[in-house]
């Protein structure tokens, strides 16, 4: 590894304040249609774990599942997430 090629632990506190950070106010653009809002105001579906579908094609930009001290985050239907730190 050089400078220009680091693993992962190089952005340890970038990762922090990321996943630290207010998301039902970011603005989240879906995969599938290219539509932008706020993540709250995606469509929740509770079943094994969370779904969150897109208001407005019913993608699946997030799915998630929380299971005792562990959480899994599907995040491969969203484009991009826009938020302040
Ligand atoms: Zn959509």
């Amino acid at each position: 590894m050089d400078e220009l090629m680091q693993d992962g632990n190089a952005i340890a506190g970038l990762l922090q304040e990321v996943f630290a950070a207010e998301m039902t106010t970011a603005v989240g653009t879906c995969g599938n249609c290219a539509s932008a809002g706020p993540v709250g105001a995606a469509h929740l579906y509770r079943g094994a774990g969370i779904v969150l579908r897109c208001p407005h094609c019913g993608n699946t930009p997030a799915k998630i599942v929380k299971r005792d001290s562990r959480i899994w985050v599907d995040l491969r239907g969203i484009r991009t997430l826009e938020f302040t730190v």
